[in-house]
């Protein structure tokens, strides 16, 4: 067993619990998780999640080249790859497409943070990068310009993006933003949905940055 098993076996459970959660349909979606010696595991391409195992993950470096592993990593590499060269303090990565997130993608509407745990959780609203093609390095400069103070940024008519100190937390992330999307949804159909106070988003901002900040990086190297 290498030292990489636990990071690989958190992308496994993150993978089958995104796909169980209803975050995704069939194939789509995808994982990653870095570990601390650099390798970064990304989920294969095109295969079932119930397939999915430690054994075929793919292990790429930040360039992209596979260093470890014999799968075809997801296609969708490119903006997972961004997020870590981007961002030192993440360490997991989850791309889905949830409907009531996609529903507001679809819709270039951002999901506003009118609940408090949104804010301390993915640091505020969750912003619409615009439209960029699947798969190419343009989709992945576009989403990281979102992601530098937020945990989720919606892919416009495509999806959602989740960065988190691991996979599990970025599982988390993209639970909270869907589901705070479907109670903005049936909120919306009672009345427009009624901000939080401007102090109550400035703490909880703060919140997040020193959660952020402080123990990412932490977290994501007692897990590896
Ligand atoms: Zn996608």
């Amino acid at each position: 067993m290498t030292e990489n098993t636990d990071i690989r076996a958190e992308v496994v459970r993150a993978a089958q619990a995104m796909d169980e959660s209803g975050l995704v349909v069939g194939t789509a979606g995808n994982v990653s998780g870095r570990h601390t010696g650099g390798t970064i595991w990304l989920t294969p391409s095109s295969l079932p999640y119930d397939q999915v195992s430690i054994d075929n993950l793919a292990g790429v470096d930040l360039e992209g080249n596979l260093v470890a592993g014999v799968s075809r990593p997801s296609t969708e590499k490119a903006m997972h790859l961004a997020c870590y060269r981007a961002f030192p303090e993440v360490g997991g990565v989850l791309h889905c497409h949830p409907v009531h997130a996609s529903m507001f993608a679809v819709a270039h509407r951002s999901i506003p943070a009118v609940i408090e745990e949104v804010i301390i959780y993915l640091g505020g609203d969750v912003a619409v990068a615009d439209y960029r093609p699947t798969g190419t390095d343009e989709l992945g400069e576009e989403v990281v310009r979102h992601l530098a103070d937020r945990s989720a940024v919606l892919m416009a008519n495509h999806g959602m993006l989740c960065v988190g100190s691991s996979p599990n937390h970025a599982l988390h992330a993209a639970q909270v933003a869907e589901h705070t999307a479907r109670i903005v949804w049936g909120a919306s159909r009672l009345s427009d949905p009624v901000e939080l106070p401007t102090k109550a988003r400035s703490d909880f901002a703060e919140v997040y940055s020193y959660l952020r900040t402080q123990t990412w990086a932490t977290s994501a190297r007692l897990l590896s």
